[in-house]
């Protein structure tokens, strides 16, 4: 295996007029992470938790207790992607992290010291996908650039930070009531939206009117909340060197 890294360069190149359209969407084996949810629910105009009952099957990791969040495939026997259609993916402006990477794997891990992330990638070769026979050059920047994943790795690294915590400071896995707070926090963005107003759990955060209502009508800033909130109830009893 060879890691690559930023400046790295490798061939690919994928369109319609490929002999393999579509191949990788049929061989399904897909993760979500939270912020790949958030996107494909706006999309499909979907509560959250109606997307994940609908396209999704959910697991929990025997070891730690957190959540595994996988897309259902269309049939299972098949493994095709509930969203490939004969003309490509039908969400293709919100779909997952993985699919806009792809053929590279990100690889990133934080640093306890300085909490800096690190990436590296790996390129994937598949004997369905005959992109790097296509043969453009890119380097990682462009391809991560030009598939506009960035933005989704700054939200899946908030996820990485959460999971080192837990995998550094609770030993076995989360407790169940841990566990149902961290689903609905970053998986079920809507179910936890009518909790922290309901339940008013954001009373004692000290939240001036202006960021409530920018929680209240702003997504990505609520998940990002989640992240917090979560942090805040998992750990922040728990002694952190
Ligand atoms: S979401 Fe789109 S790109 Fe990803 S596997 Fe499904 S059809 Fe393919
Ligand atoms: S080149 Fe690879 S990524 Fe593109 S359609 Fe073919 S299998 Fe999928």
């Amino acid at each position: 295996m060879t890691f690559l890294s930023l400046n790295d360069t490798f061939s690919f190149s994928c369109s319609k007029k490929v002999p393999c359209f579509n191949e990788c969407c049929r061989d399904l084996n897909q993760f979500l992470t939270p912020y790949d949810i958030l996107r494909l629910k706006h999309r499909l105009d979907l509560s959250s938790r109606l997307f994940l009952e609908r396209y999704t099957t959910q697991q929990t990791g025997p070891e730690t207790g957190l959540p595994i969040i996988t897309l259902k495939p269309d049939n299972p026997h098949k493994l095709k992607c509930p969203f490939v259609t004969s003309s490509g993916c039908s969400v293709y402006e919100d779909r997952p992290s993985s699919c806009r990477t792809y053929p590279l794997m990100r690889i990133a891990s934080r640093s306890r010291e300085t909490s800096k992330i690190t990436e590296q990638y790996i390129l994937l070769k598949e004997p369905h996908c005959l992109g790097s026979e296509q043969g453009r050059t890119w380097t990682i920047r462009k391809w991560i650039e030009d598939q506009e994943v960035t933005f989704y790795n700054v939200m899946n690294d908030m996820l990485l930070e959460i999971i080192g915590l837990k995998n550094r400071l609770i030993s076995g896995p989360l407790h169940f009531k841990s566990r149902f707070a961290f689903h609905m926090a970053l998986y079920d963005i809507d179910t936890f939206k009518s909790h922290i107003f309901e339940q008013h759990i954001l009373d004692t955060w000290d939240l001036d009117e202006k960021t409530l209502n920018t929680l209240k009508n702003d997504d990505v800033e609520l998940l990002k909340l989640g992240h917090r909130w979560i942090r805040n109830i998992l750990f922040d009893n728990l002694e952190q060197d």
